[in-house]
């Protein structure tokens, strides 16, 4: 039979199940004995070439070539990172924003930002969202969302409709509410405390959701560990885009933080470049330095 496309939803004890990408049809597939000779094992969100076998199976012959993957869980051909933040219960801090944002650069992924539960803000936090929002917006696209009114939820379907999105933002801040909430067959558990003993206990794999409206969801937050190991000094300016695109700095290789004649110390004077953006690259620097100093030590 012809060969045919799929994106694998789900792959568990070697059964693998993918969507096919024309016809949308789901089937079980085994693999080919040379993928475990060879050691190749495809992961959720794969395109793999198969080989229906006319009764609703068949064989997967090759892993299509992967655009990124994320780690943790392992997902391959995500277009892109829904993080979700809250200025309330749980107060997100900018640093925690700032970090998943690099790790998501890191991976090659693009990225939206989503500030939700904003039925909870007095008008100072307002103020103070509206503010975020103006410095975000001209880095990333930022949407406001409060699951509880409902508000923003269209323009969100619009955001995930056709494309492969992993949710990533810290516990509680509502990435299940806003998933059942942009897809109510979804049903996902939400609350902390139900999905605290989900996560330690059972999720050892992912799968993707296919979301009716077109698009699928990897059904766990990627980014779970915020470390920043594996990312080098002079890699670290690489993911804040606004630092790109700037006149070149006097030295070629600098990296933005004492060096004389540097641009980007400018624009955050000018107040071209938002400070507390600033502020979390310097933190960072810091504690990667921290890191590269402990690895240096136990060699
Ligand atoms: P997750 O851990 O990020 O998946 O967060 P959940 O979706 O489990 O939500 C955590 C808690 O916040 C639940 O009790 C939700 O009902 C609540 N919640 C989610 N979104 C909103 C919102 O927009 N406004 C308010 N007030 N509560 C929300
Ligand atoms: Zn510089």
């Amino acid at each position: 039979m012809a060969r045919r496309i799929g994106r694998v939803v789900r792959f568990h004890s070697d059964q693998v199940t993918v969507v096919d990408v024309n016809d949308g049809r789901h089937i079980d597939l085994k693999l080919r004995g040379r993928f475990r000779k060879q050691g190749i094992r495809p992961i959720v969100g794969d395109l793999v070439e198969y080989t229906p076998d006319g009764y609703g199976s068949g064989l997967v012959e090759n892993i299509l070539h992967r655009k990124n993957e994320l780690k943790k869980p392992s997902v391959a051909n995500v277009d892109q990172v829904v993080v979700v933040t809250a200025l309330k219960n749980p107060r997100v801090s900018l640093a925690t924003l700032d970090r998943i944002t690099v790790l998501a650069e890191k991976a090659g992924v693009e990225i939206v930002l989503v500030f939700n539960k904003i039925d909870l803000l007095e008008r100072e936090e307002m103020t103070e969202l509206e503010e975020l929002e103006r410095v975000y917006s001209k880095i990333y696209p930022v949407y406001k969302t409060s699951v509880k009114k409902g508000w923003g939820i269209e323009k969100l379907r619009e955001v995930f409709s056709g494309k492969v999105s992993a949710m990533a933002g810290l516990s509680g801040v509502g990435k299940s509410s806003l998933l059942n909430a942009i897809n109510p067959g979804l049903q996902l558990r939400t609350g902390e405390v139900s999905k605290k003993g989900r996560g330690r206990h059972t999720t050892t794999f992912s799968q993707l959701l296919e979301l009716d409206f077109g698009g699928f969801v990897v059904d766990t937050p990627g980014f779970s560990s915020l470390e920043l190991k594996g990312i080098d000094i002079e890699e670290l300016k690489d993911y804040f885009p606004e630092f790109k695109n700037v006149p070149p700095c006097a030295f070629s290789d600098c990296i933005h933080v004492a060096e004389p004649g540097c641009s980007v110390k400018r624009l955050v004077e000018s107040g071209e470049i938002a400070e507390p953006r600033y502020k979390s690259y310097l933190a960072m620097i810091g504690e990667i330095e921290k890191i590269e100093r402990e690895e240096k030590r136990s060699w």
